[in-house]
């Protein structure tokens, strides 16, 4: 499957392997005092694009002479992303936000580098992953994926998690390139006491652009050499750094910037009854189905699912359709995720809406006060003074039932007139 992803790769596509490395533990060296570790987590993206043919040109040698051959290798772009954060127990941060906040943060450059590079325009993305509970197969990952197209407009994306459940490979041999190069600092006296300095030296010492790698001289020179890039030999290198304030941000964009990245996990879109999405048990594929955002409360984010990741011609048209001769295991189906509440900013815009709350079955009119973030929730005033808190979906029912209201007024009153 994995194969085919990389034989069918379209200009218009961009390829992407991706996993947490096991967090560094940030231990001097020579111990001073029992201080506690710290740990850099560490997210590494491995993005391939451009599929192309390149001929190589080879001399042979036969009995009596040399003869050159010549042999086309199927060869692409592979670029690597270190995205490094913070965090002070191994294992914490990596999670679904930090893994949407790295690929939010590729989608936005391979926009621009597709065109910048292919003068293509980017519009699909596949991701492989495994099948970590906390990162990737839960429901805040799905719905992540299902809402790309409010923060991606045009971009589509296909998660597809890994069948096989030793899903190794390139994404985790990168990872250790970055762990070798600190425990080496480290012995010579070069230290990485936190994350953020581990993200320096990185920075500092591995990144690389095609330039400084053979490969792209090595396909202009069509020097044999290129046979051994094999689909994984890396182009460039670019290292991130994760924070998770406005203000850390700012100080060190300065110092690097276009580098930092910011998680905000104050807000994390959840689905309406905090439930997985029906049979994700055995879903190994999501697509993402809408091309805009939808408009009708409470909203929801359709996706196409199935049990089995399919790249034949007529799954890579239409994901739901049922010609695919694997259909019996793949089980193509629909979904709608609904989401829990709404972001905070389109949130407050609620505040000062009126609606009719239903107490003890009577309609009672209200109108919202305030959004509380923290709980997701708006305090309405009741008519008569009476304060309450209400969630995104009795906020959406209780419109619902103001607009209904408000239109059997208005007939009742043509019919009076
Ligand atoms: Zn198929």
């Amino acid at each position: 499957m994995i194969s085919l992803d990389f034989q069918q790769l379209r200009p218009e596509t961009l390829l992407v392997f991706t996993d947490f490395a096991s967090a560094m533990a940030l231990r001097a060296f020579q111990t001073k005092n029992s201080s506690v570790d710290g740990h850099a987590a560490n997210d590494n993206f491995v993005c391939i694009s451009n599929r192309r043919i390149a001929t190589v040109e080879e001399m042979k040698k036969t009995k009596d002479k040399s003869v050159l051959i010549s042999e086309d290798l199927e060869v692409f772009d592979v670029d690597v992303h270190h995205y490094f954060e913070e965090t002070y127990s191994s294992g914490k941060k990596t999670d679904h936000a930090m893994h949407n906040v790295c690929l939010d943060n590729t989608i936005s450059l391979y926009r621009k580098e597709f065109q910048k590079r292919y003068n293509c325009e980017l519009k699909n993305v596949i991701v492989w992953t495994d099948n970590a509970p906390t990162q990737y197969r839960c429901r805040q990952n799905f719905l992540k994926v299902a809402s790309v197209a409010e923060r991606h407009d045009g971009i589509q994306i296909t998660h597809r998690l890994a069948v096989v459940d030793n899903f190794k490979g390139v994404h985790d041999a990168v990872g250790k390139d970055c762990a070798q190069l600190i425990k080496g600092l480290e012995l010579i006296g070069i230290r990485s006491p936190n994350a953020e300095a581990v993200f320096k030296n990185c920075y500092e010492r591995l990144e690389k652009s095609d330039e400084h790698t053979e490969w792209k001289g090595y396909e202009k020179e069509k020097d044999g050499r290129l046979k051994n890039k094999g689909r994984f030999g890396m182009d460039r290198r670019t290292v991130w750094f994760v924070v998770e304030s406005e203000d850390e941000h700012d100080r060190l964009s300065l110092r690097y910037p276009g580098r930092i990245l910011l998680c905000d996990r104050s807000f994390v879109l959840d689905t309406h009854t905090g439930k997985a999405v029906e049979g994700t048990q055995q879903m190994h594929e999501l697509r993402s189905s809408a091309t805009e955002v939808p408009v009708v409360h409470p909203l929801k984010w359709p996706a196409s699912v199935a049990n089995l990741p399919c790249n034949c011609i007529s799954c890579y048209n239409n994901p739901l359709n049922d010609q695919c001769k694997y259909i019996e295991w793949r089980l193509p189906r629909e979904v709608q995720l609904q989401i829990k509440c709404l972001h905070p900013k389109e949130a407050e815009r609620w505040v000062g809406d009126e609606l009719v709350h239903n107490i003890d079955k009577k309609g009672v009119n209200a109108k919202a006060i305030e959004f509380l973030l923290a709980e997701n929730k708006w305090k309405i005033e009741l008519d008569g003074g009476k304060h309450m808190m209400i969630s995104y979906d009795q906020f959406c029912r209780g419109k619902k039932r103001l607009e209904k209201m408000n239109a059997q007024k208005k007939k009742k009153d043509a019919r009076t007139k």
